[in-house]
């Protein structure tokens, strides 16, 4: 569905070259949004995805490749981002990574970039971003949590940490703007079939002798009763939902979806 309750306003999402950021994105993009796409990739598909997204919703973007471990390059992508739109009126915190091991045998340098990247990053942007917002007295920060953000799992120390960390600094942030036109709510997504998740699936495909197929039922049935998972789309509508005007008292919110993952 295509409509324009956003045109004019600009949005920035991290991690918008692959997975969840894409589709967050894309239906920011059909709402009217210009977009500041950030991530890695080949540079060739990433200016492909940036001119289809343009003419299809008939907005502008701009991609910056700043690494979301590098504070200096936050910086200067925030600093890019307002040069071309003149202010980041919606920011939508998505980058991260994911690392599986036990904690005695965890690498020290992935827990670090698990911390700057699913954690750190969102501070960076947030308190670039709260400036123009508040000139504005306008805007909405969504921070893309995960049920890992309200619950644990085995072996995933530093991205349990990192998102119990952004749920609470989404709460900081709602309160540090409850009474203006900005809010800050954090999404918990249960499994969706992204390349961050494929490698999980291809792992324990390996590890279990069995099927891509079977892995990926195997990896549903053991945390997520639907059995189905999350798509990119359906979250791009829960983050529409959270720009729009109807969402404007929801703020410090960590919402869920998740098959019923946390309802267990
Ligand atoms: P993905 O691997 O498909 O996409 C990750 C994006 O982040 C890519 O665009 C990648 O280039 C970018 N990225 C990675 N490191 C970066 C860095 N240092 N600097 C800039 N960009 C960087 O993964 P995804 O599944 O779409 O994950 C997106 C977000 O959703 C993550 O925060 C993840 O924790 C969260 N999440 C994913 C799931 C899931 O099941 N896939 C569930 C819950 C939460």
């Amino acid at each position: 569905m295509q409509s324009s309750n956003l045109k004019g306003k600009t949005a920035l999402v991290t991690g918008s070259t692959s997975g969840i950021g894409l589709g967050i994105a894309r239906t920011l993009s059909a709402q009217g949004a210009n977009i500041v796409f950030n991530g890695f990739g080949d540079p060739q598909e990433i200016s492909k995805l940036q001119s289809d997204v343009a003419k299809e919703f008939d907005v502008e973007t701009l991609y910056h490749n700043a690494d979301m471990s590098k504070p200096a390059e936050i910086e200067a992508m925030m600093k890019a981002a307002t040069e071309q739109f003149g202010s980041v009126d919606i920011l939508i915190n998505n980058a991260g990574i994911q690392h599986v091991a036990n904690i005695e045998d965890f690498p020290v340098d992935r827990w670090d970039a698990i911390i700057a990247i699913n954690l750190s990053s969102a501070f960076h942007t947030t308190r670039l971003a709260l400036p123009q917002m508040k000139a504005n007295n306008w805007g909405r920060i969504v921070n893309v949590a995960s049920v890992h953000g309200l619950v644990g799992s085995a072996q995933k120390s530093a991205y349990v940490a990192s998102k119990h960390g952004i749920v609470g600094f989404t709460k900081v942030t709602a309160l540090e703007t409850a009474q203006s036109g900005i809010t800050c709510n954090a999404i918990c997504p249960g499994w969706v079939l992204t390349p961050l998740v494929q490698k999980q699936v291809d792992a324990r495909a390996a590890q279990q002798n069995i099927s891509i197929e079977e892995a990926k039922k195997s990896l549903l049935a053991e945390k997520q009763p639907s059995g189905e998972f999350v798509t990119p789309e359906q979250l791009g509508a829960l983050v529409a939902f959270l720009c729009s005007d109807a969402a404007s008292q929801v703020r410090g919110v960590a919402w869920n979806m998740d098959g019923a993952w946390v309802a267990q």
